[in-house]
């Protein structure tokens, strides 16, 4: 097997040896042996084909001279000894005539390459015959790209968009418009030129100079949104997703990985809310999603709708009566599993709303544990039900930030509620409820009083780091220097909101209107105050605030059961 990186690679060529090809997408789950002998600096792919290299997961390897990073995987991997057929393919920058004749000329010592390797001799019939129908059909696509995607992560947006993917990023969309009945009658140096000729007709990657046809293809009314993938410390494609995001048309999502498989499945959340932004989360069809005893039961004229909000600190319920209008409400903390603290809270809320759990006909689960509950009839992300909440809470807000457990979010909504464009960060604990979790320990203190103390502050002291475990060794050092507590906590407020306000005036300075607050975290008067003055702006704050993702959620099960009435 011969394993390759880059959809100019001639694989044909290799088929015309009887050899299969595949491509080396290996998303390891860490790269412990790789950063034993590359730099840690090096991209995640890079990293990636070093340590599948060192695991044994490929023996015959070419890479292209796409970028620094790839020289520097090839003389690492040289060194290694582990490859035994290692070819590094001299690609062109450009598609001209001139290259074309270069790049055959690539081809063919390459060729030569591994004849002289492997001892066989090239097979022009076997060659012609794997060319692959290369015919796109029309229809409307969800595009992917960016630079690589592995099969991992193009599997997981695949399942969760409903609509046809195409990945256009190094290794897929392979496409030829070659003919082998012409090449048939021709010498191999004719061949090999019209092979390169198919070769470079491909849609240019960002590392062709000429971007026309790319630039067009951002342009095809049949792509009805983009999902750019960046891989850490890739400059070539952070770059080109800073010049083509001010002029994109279609939604635009961009995820970023380090290219293991834990940094593609935190993308998960983030897939299918921008999916649910294309699409409208809800099929709205009166006829589908409801059994036949809910619907006798809706005939009753006596019925409810619930919607669990399954987070990492709570789990919020929030039941609706047939007319829309809230009837119990509960939080209790998450503890003991999702699906249980799930039961549980369910459980809490009937009983305070004094109705049976079975009048409930419809449940829509939404947050971070939403995957663990089975008793919902739907699940839909946070981000949504975020943004369905707020707008029926207060209809002029345009920007919700929410800080949960986990991580924090900014999300832009429309004058419909529906979202228009969001932006989390869930890879570092900075700014979360966990981060002040941990300094209300640090300090001896509960959330609660964290949150009232810090409003007594005084002295305007600085915490410079955004990293829980340093600013957690700055508290240590402030209480050793006897400051003030509530000075402490107003800096820890002051840090917070300059990470949560940076993401959510990115927002609303696009999208005018009013800033909401959601979730725990907006009962911290101290953080809002921060927050207000980091935003030049008021939230808007209420009651409910910690209940949106909930509340949301119910007002999609009762859309449902109410649409088409
Ligand atoms: S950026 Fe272009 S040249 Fe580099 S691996 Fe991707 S497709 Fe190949
Ligand atoms: S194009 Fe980017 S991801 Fe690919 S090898 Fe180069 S630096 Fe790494």
């Amino acid at each position: 097997m011969i394993h390759y990186v880059c959809k100019y690679t001639p694989i044909e060529l290799f088929k015309g040896f009887g050899e299969e090809c595949a491509v080396l997408e290996e998303m390891p789950e860490n790269f412990e042996m790789s950063d034993q002998i590359a730099h840690a600096n090096l991209c995640g792919f890079g990293k990636s084909v070093i340590q599948a290299i060192l695991e044994g997961k490929a023996d015959q390897l070419v890479l292209v001279n796409c970028c620094d990073s790839m020289r520097r995987v090839y003389d690492i991997v040289a060194s290694t000894g582990k490859c035994k057929f290692l070819y590094m393919l001299d690609l062109p920058h450009e598609d001209n005539e001139c290259e074309k004749v270069k790049f055959a000329g690539a081809i063919h010592r390459l060729k030569d390459a591994y004849e002289a390797y492997s001892g066989q001799q090239f097979d022009k019939e076997l060659f012609l015959r794997s060319f692959a129908e290369s015919e796109k059909e029309r229809e409307p696509y969800i595009g992917v790209l960016g630079v690589r995607v592995s099969g991992v992560l193009e599997d997981m947006i695949q399942d969760n968009i409903q609509m046809k993917v195409d990945n256009l990023t190094c290794t897929g969309g392979r496409r030829l418009a070659v003919l082998p009945e012409e090449m048939e009658t021709m010498d191999e140096d004719a061949m090999f030129l019209a092979y390169a000729d198919a070769l470079l007709a491909q849609m240019p990657c960002f590392r062709m100079n000429n971007s026309t046809r790319r630039n067009q293809l951002y342009l095809d009314p049949d792509l009805k949104g983009i999902i750019y993938h960046t891989i850490k410390f890739c400059d070539y494609y952070g770059f080109e997703y800073a010049s083509i995001k001010k002029n994109i048309k279609v939604p635009l999502l961009k995820i970023e990985t380090d290219f293991t498989s834990q940094s593609a499945g935190q993308l998960l959340t983030r897939i299918q809310a921008f999916s649910e932004t294309i699409e409208g989360s809800e099929d709205m069809d009166p006829g589908t999603g409801i059994s036949e005893e809910a619907r006798k039961k809706m005939k009753s004229g006596v019925y409810y709708v619930a919607g669990i909000d399954s987070g990492s600190t709570s789990t919020d319920v929030v039941i609706i009566d047939q007319n829309g209008k809230i009837k119990s409400t509960m939080i209790i903390p998450t503890g003991g599993g999702a699906m249980m603290s799930a039961e549980k809270s369910l459980a809490a809320a009937v009983e305070k709303a004094g109705i049976q759990e079975e009048d409930i006909v419809r449940i829509v689960t939404t947050g971070y544990g939403r995957a663990y509950i089975d008793s919902g009839d739907d699940s839909i992300t946070e981000i949504t039900c975020h943004a369905k909440g707020a707008h029926y809470l207060n209809p002029n807000v345009r920007t919700i930030i929410d800080i949960g457990g986990q991580d924090i979010k900014a999300i832009s909504i429309d004058e419909h509620g529906a979202v228009t464009n969001f932006l989390m960060n869930d890879k570092c604990a900075a700014g979360t409820g966990r981060f002040l979790e941990m300094m209300a320990r640090t300090l001896g203190l509960s959330l609660e009083e964290m949150s009232t103390k810090g409003l007594e502050w005084k002295e305007n002291i600085v915490i410079s780091s955004m990293c829980t475990v340093f600013a957690e060794s700055e508290v240590v050092s402030l209480v050793a220097q006897n400051k003030n507590v509530a000075d402490i906590i107003h800096g820890l407020n002051v840090s917070v909101a300059s990470k949560v306000g940076a993401l959510a005036a990115r927002l609303g300075k696009k999208n005018p209107g009013e800033y909401m607050m959601t979730g725990g975290v907006a009962k911290n008067q101290g953080i809002i105050n921060a927050l207000e003055e980091k935003l030049g702006a008021k939230l808007y704050i209420c009651d409910e605030a910690q209940l949106c993702g909930a509340l949301g959620a119910a007002l999609f099960a009762y859309e449902k059961c109410t649409a088409g009435e």
